[in-house]
């Protein structure tokens, strides 16, 4: 991909100079579109979008696969040598220690292909209420990605015994788990890993890389770190964006579209910098809690099965959580857990045998972004009962799987899909346009309610519809 890449930049610097401004140079590390003279980068496009997680990468493939020039601006850098904590902590937002004002910890990527690079690659469909209430009909994009990606529930011999087991007790208890559909190539799968968090070096995980990689291979231009600031408005029209790239040298792209897919905390930022206030008011982010156990026999734990890959999504119209067996990475793992309550810290050295099940929540749509990449999103009354409602029934399963009950410990809460940030109905029309003519978001910015479920499926479909339309559109 990187010589795909690297093919596609000299055709830029190639196409630049054939239009006569001052010459770009290529970096080295093949990351960045640099100009030495600290000249400002001035390109043209179709399509300029910004970020490369789930939504943008779709939308800008789909539009490059219809022969338009797309050229994706991405803040992060191009994911080298991931599948390690070292790869996890470079490609994370702040290495991972980002907080609200009120303390919640919130993980996000910075890179090619957004979170999508540490994700566990876990496909949900989204839910009816997006049709039946907001008209947002996205089955077309949904089944098409199901089927290109060949989204299917891992075989049992790489689900491995943890997640079995702990599935197997669940259903003995009368609750609903199944194997979760996975974006995951079970042909490259290997038996006991557990790695998708931090990057998969095998190839076995989709990344939204996959489809920038595809629109490069269509002739779109991938410009990482380059960090967007806002969109350049033209009487009252977006006409492209402008920002700087790791040099300090200002860019600025013009395009005939303009789409921001800098996902729910990135987006807001550069919709409040372009004219829309009202974006980043209220959000949401799939707050979770990890609950542990280890079992009497110390068998295999969590920490040898693919992460999220079975489950209930059953609790999560009533309750409002969803449950499924994760560990945290060895070195988050002592950390959380030592944070949530420091006498749990010693579980350390049984890690490899914890079980652990995660219970993610629908928090309510609160706080707010703010510039700069300071927010606040306070917990409510009812998100802490959810938690809790859904680690009763976690502490249920272990204690069927031979935990001790009173020797339960318990992971840090912290967030991990931040969206609703652009809402469809509030900030954006159902085309995904701001009240900024030609100005379109595509993320899981645009959802608009409290969610609580894996979105990526969901933002592959925004950005597969939203191509459409635009490619319907005659302007
Ligand atoms: C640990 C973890 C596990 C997860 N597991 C799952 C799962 O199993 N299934 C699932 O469906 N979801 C999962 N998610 C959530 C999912 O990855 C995200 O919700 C999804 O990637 C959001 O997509 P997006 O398009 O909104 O934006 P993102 O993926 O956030 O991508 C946005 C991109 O924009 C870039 N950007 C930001 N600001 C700027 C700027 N100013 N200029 C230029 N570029 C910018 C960022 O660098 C980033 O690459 C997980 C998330 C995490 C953190």
């Amino acid at each position: 991909m990187q010589n795909i890449i690297r093919k596609s930049y000299l055709e830029s610097v190639r196409r630049n100079r054939a239009a006569g401004p001052s010459p770009l140079l290529l970096s080295r590390r093949g990351g960045t579109i640099m100009n030495s003279m600290r000249q400002a980068i001035r390109l043209e496009a179709d399509a300029v979008v910004v970020g490369t997680g789930p939504g943008g990468a779709s939308v800008g493939r789909e539009l490059a696969k219809a022969g338009k020039k797309v050229i994706f601006v991405e803040r992060g850098r191009h994911p080298e040598r991931v599948g390690n904590h070292l790869s996890m902590i470079k490609y994370v937002d702040r290495a991972g220690l980002v907080y609200s004002e009120e303390g919640l910890n919130v993980v996000r990527a910075l890179a090619t292909g957004g979170s999508t690079l540490v994700f566990t690659a876990t496909a949900c469909r989204p839910p009816s209420w997006l049709k039946d209430k907001y008209g947002i009909d996205i089955t077309y994009e949904v089944n098409e990605t199901e089927e290109e990606l060949k989204l299917a529930p891992l075989p049992d011999e790489l689900l491995g015994p943890a997640n079995l087991r702990l599935m197997s007790c669940a259903n003995e208890l009368g609750y609903e788990w199944e194997p979760f559909k996975k974006f995951i190539d079970p042909q490259k799968c290997e038996q006991g890993c557990s790695d998708c968090i931090l990057g998969c070096k095998r190839g076995a995980k989709w990344t939204a890389a996959d489809y920038i990689a595809e629109a490069v291979r269509h002739g779109a231009i991938l410009m990482n770190r380059v960090r967007v600031r806002e969109a350049i408005i033209e009487d009252g029209r977006a006409v492209g964006i402008k920002g700087k790239n790791a040099q300090g040298t200002p860019v600025e792209i013009r395009g005939r579209w303009v789409i921001i897919s800098a996902g729910g905390m990135g987006t807001p930022e550069i919709l409040q910098r372009s004219g829309v206030p009202e974006a980043g008011q209220g959000f949401f982010c799939d707050p979770l809690r990890m609950v542990y156990g280890t079992p009497r026999d110390k068998g295999i734990g969590t920490a040898s099965a693919p992460q999220m890959s079975v489950g209930t999504y059953e609790h999560h119209v009533e309750d409002g959580y969803i449950l499924s067996p994760i560990i945290e990475p060895l070195f988050l793992f002592g950390a959380s857990v030592g944070m949530r309550k420091v006498t749990a810290l010693p579980q350390w050295v049984n890690y490899k045998s914890i079980l652990g099940i995660m219970v993610k929540i629908k928090d309510d749509m609160g706080g707010r972004i703010d510039l700069d990449g300071k927010f606040s999103k306070p917990l409510s009354y009812d998100d802490r009962l959810k938690l809790d409602k859904g680690t009763r029934v976690a502490e249920k399963i272990l204690e069927k799987a031979g935990c001790e009950v009173n020797d339960i410990f318990y992971s840090v809460d912290r967030g991990a899909h931040p969206g609703g940030t652009a809402p469809i109905g509030k900030v954006v029309d159902d085309n995904l346009q701001t009240p900024v003519e030609n100005l379109y978001v595509c993320d899981a910015s645009v959802i608009p309610e409290p969610w609580g479920l894996p979105p990526v499926l969901t933002c592959i479909g925004f950005g597969k519809r939203l191509a459409r339309h635009l490619l319907a559109t005659k302007n």
